[in-house]
């Protein structure tokens, strides 16, 4: 593979205090798909993340005193500014991140839809006492200065959790987004600068170093954190000198569980693309899938039937369902876990490792048959387009394996019986359980991991009030 710089690269610039800074120095960035540099971010100074916290916290007391309802307003006009450049937003996430087009032009309507959506969330007020002694209110104020630190998988669908609660809730934010995936991030900044009072929003972009020193910068008072687990462990330490407040959204290895009633022609395309969609980087794709023993070689032959028919390229090109692993760090963790079971002798029923160099990070979906439940691609978050299928007699044991885990994310569980499934879901470790469905979320439903899949949740009313403090307000009569 070979990493070509196109000269004609655009460069973007970061936004702080609603006007374009001038970047000390770029990295490129590189389309996953091809190898070739499709952008110039800039690499942050930390005098100029100190500029952006310092115009942040300028910012936010002018923004906290706004009426809710002028929030609302302001929120609303964010989407109509998203929805106005979704074509360019949509190609600047296919190239950075590697998507087809179609799902990033989804991902960017998603953003426009929360957005909306969370405008009209209301911070409630909670009257304790009110007599003639005294009324006493809890009221949610907002923290101050948020950072929002994203990942690469969905550059714009994750803002979607972080911009608009924080920004409703009476906080100023800074945009944090992955290293790999800077570039339509760089550009709603830009977008926003005519659309929002100066200091509100904004947007830096760096490489390694750029993430610990905002999750330490102490101007900051709270980190809306989405990422790996261990990550988020830094993240959480390096909080804690100045007890900012964190929300972390961390890796997971979500299981399904399909119990032997299911039809399968009905449920093997839902399962298939419950692992595979996004080339398998969603945080809430399932990563183990428990088969009954009944349905494991019908459902299993399926599945191998959708892998090999599917179209697996460049997310520019008309007819493709999957993209390229979106960057070079995570193909190599996704390819070192496909060593792995090659070496062990693990069935490989469809896919595998690629057998000859192509020139973008491309790998066709993996379906592994019934490895060791102590298998690495069993145990680890693969986070890529390889699904091991383990096969089960008794669901007491697939509730047993399912929860023999560190993380708590998300999990499903397939019947022709609903009850049947809810009692199976009911005893499942995870903050999130679907029945007969998966991966879906909604502006109005909080998400979050159990266990080391995260602290705190995001999206719905519960999600907003992660980005305020409670105040209780004593009126003695
Ligand atoms: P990552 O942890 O490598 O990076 C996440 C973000 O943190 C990026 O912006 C990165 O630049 C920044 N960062 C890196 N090191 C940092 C540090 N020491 N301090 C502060 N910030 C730092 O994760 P990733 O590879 O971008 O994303 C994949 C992971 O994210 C997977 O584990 C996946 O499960 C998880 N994820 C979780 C959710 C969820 O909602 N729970 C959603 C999407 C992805």
């Amino acid at each position: 593979m070979s990493t070509t710089t196109q000269t004609a690269a655009t460069a973007y610039s970061m936004t702080i205090d609603g006007v374009a800074v001038p970047a000390a120095s770029t990295y490129p960035v590189i389309d996953p798909a091809t190898c070739r540099v499709v952008g110039e971010a800039p690499d942050c100074t930390r005098e100029q993340l100190d500029a952006a916290v310092a115009a942040a916290r300028r910012a936010q007391p002018g923004w906290a005193v706004l009426p809710v309802a002028d929030r609302r307003r302001y929120l609303r006009t964010i989407a109509e500014v998203i929805d106005a450049n979704a074509g360019e937003l949509a190609r600047l996430v296919t190239l950075e991140q590697g998507k087809p087009l179609a799902a990033a032009t989804g991902e960017v309507a998603g953003l426009g839809h929360w957005l909306r959506e969370t405008a009209a969330l209301d911070l409630p007020v909670t009257v304790n006492q009110d007599d003639a002694e005294r009324r006493s209110i809890t009221r949610h104020v907002p923290l101050g200065v948020v950072a929002a630190i994203t990942p690469w998988n969905y550059p714009m669908g994750q803002l979607s959790f972080k911009l608009g609660p924080a920004l409703l809730a009476g906080n100023t934010v800074i945009v944090k987004p992955s290293t790999f995936t800077p570039l339509s991030a760089l550009r709603l900044g830009e977008l926003l600068r005519d659309v929002l009072p100066a200091g509100v929003v904004n947007v830096v972009t760096g490489a390694d170093g750029l993430g610990p020193w905002v999750t330490r910068h102490p101007g900051i008072d709270k980190i809306s954190f989405t990422g790996s687990t261990r990550t988020g462990r830094d993240v959480m330490a390096g909080a804690g000198a100045s007890l900012t407040r964190v929300t972390l959204e961390l890796g997971g290895n979500d299981p399904a569980i399909v119990l032997p009633d299911v039809d399968v022609d009905q449920v093997a395309e839902q399962l298939f693309w419950g692992a595979f969609g996004n080339a398998g980087q969603i945080c809430l794709a399932t990563k183990r899938l428990y088969l009954h023993a009944d349905v494991y070689d019908r459902i299993a032959a399926r599945m191998v039937d959708l892998a090999e028919r599917v179209t697996v390229g460049n997310g520019l090109d008309e007819g493709v369902l999957i993209g390229p692993i979106s960057n070079r760090r995570q193909y190599d963790t996704v390819v070192d876990l496909l060593r792995d079971s090659r070496d062990r002798g693990h069935e490989i029923l469809t896919g595998g490792l690629p057998e000859d160099e192509p020139d973008g990070l491309f790998l066709r979906p993996t379906l592994i048959g019934d490895p060791p439940e102590n298998a690495r691609i069993v145990q680890e978050e693969q986070f890529g387009p390889v699904l091991p299928l383990l096969r089960f007699h008794d669901v007491e044991d697939a509730v047993a394996r399912a929860n023999a885990s560190e993380y708590g994310l998300g999990a499903s569980v397939w019947s022709a019986d609903p009850d049947a499934a809810l009692a199976v879901a009911e005893r499942l470790q995870a903050g999130t359980v679907w029945v007969n469905e998966i991966m879906h979320l909604s502006p109005l439903v909080p998400f979050g991991g159990l266990k080391q899949s995260g602290v705190g949740v995001e999206s719905g009313q519960a999600g907003l009030l992660e980005f305020t403090e409670r105040q209780t307000v004593t009126v003695r009569r």
